[in-house]
């Protein structure tokens, strides 16, 4: 019995130890989705900034699947000691009801970190779409809808989950093609072989100034700095159709608390950097003021988004399996 207890009171400061070092080695940061698509980007600014305070380089690690569901299970199998963190999105609020069999989950495998940023979203199409404007495009999905095809990167990403959306405020169905990111997917709309899909502005917003593929609206709110041309689909008639893409870091659950403390302090940082934030305003997208940046913050988000995305993806009844 006292054997055990000393050996628990060792190994308690052996542990007290390595989280008041830490981190003594690289960090590795996994990312869902394929390599050069927008949540690598968002992954990639971020690891370089957070890799300075943490005084570690932050080793970014794609494991993409389609609809983002392997990298939460590896990390949530990863050890809890702050060397593998994930950065996910909108998705670990979805993915739960969109998934009969799931083997994570979100509220109760992790640790939380903090709000990274906020990432609109558009519709764009193959350069040669035969439309030249929104009207035109809405047009053409009705008319051809057994020949279009959307490319999305998976049941439980975002690019499904606005594709959905906006084929239901269209009331068109379309072919789906899935891909495990939308790198590969961008990839086909610029070969021409997909028709069209909805991407985060981390993604298109340089293929859209160069004129690689025609952009027919931004999914948010009010438009973006970024892309000041770009109406609303909401200003196009969608009234109210509007999603975002909110980015946040995972650590797997027992962490603990003094190195959750490190990496959070190290996003807050690196949210502050000016480097970043011109980065992220480059590419449409909004750093959370670092009061988000939080266990706390995260949490309450997540818990919200879990709540408002539930009933609208029952309601559409769709599953992944
Ligand atoms: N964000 C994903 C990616 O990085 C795609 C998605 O969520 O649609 O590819």
């Amino acid at each position: 019995m006292k054997m055990r207890w000393i050996t628990a009171a060792l190994l308690a400061l052996a542990t007290g130890a390595a989280s008041a070092q830490y981190p003594t080695k690289p960090v590795t940061m996994m990312v869902p989705y394929a390599a050069g698509g927008p949540t690598d980007t968002v992954a990639r600014v971020l690891g370089v900034a957070m890799g300075k305070s943490l005084g570690q380089t932050v080793i970014v690690e794609n494991r993409p699947s389609n609809g983002g569901i392997l990298a939460p299970e590896v990390v949530k199998n990863a050890k809890p000691d702050g060397y593998t963190i994930l950065i996910h999105h909108i998705g670990m609020a979805t993915i739960p009801a969109l998934y009969r069999q799931l083997r994570f989950n979100p509220l109760t495998d992790f640790e939380y970190i903090g709000l990274v940023n906020d990432v609109p979203m558009t519709i764009i199409a193959r350069h040669d779409f035969p439309a030249k404007d929104f009207k035109e495009f809405l047009a053409y999905l009705k008319a051809n809808k057994a020949k279009v095809n959307a490319a999305n990167a998976g049941i439980g990403a975002a690019s499904h989950l606005c594709g959905m959306l906006f084929m239901s405020a269209i009331q068109t169905d379309l072919t789906m093609v899935q891909y495990k990111g939308t790198a590969p997917a961008m990839n086909d709309l610029l070969g021409g072989t997909v028709d069209f899909m909805c991407d985060q502005t981390t993604s298109t917003t340089n293929q859209i100034k160069s004129g690689k593929v025609k952009v027919f609206g931004v999914a948010s709110k009010t438009r973006v700095k970024s892309l000041p041309d770009v109406p609303t689909l909401d200003e196009q008639g969608l009234k109210g159709f509007e999603i975002g893409v909110w980015h946040a870091l995972y650590a797997p659950k027992g962490t603990p608390k003094e190195t959750i403390d490190k990496l959070s302090h190290s996003l807050q940082e690196a949210l502050k950097d000016p480097v970043v934030n011109q980065r992220f305003a480059d590419l449409g997208a909004t750093a959370y003021p670092p009061d988000k940046a939080t266990p706390a913050a995260l949490e309450a988000q997540l818990k919200s988004e879990i709540a408002k995305w539930g009933p609208i993806i029952k309601k559409a009844g769709v599953y992944a399996d």
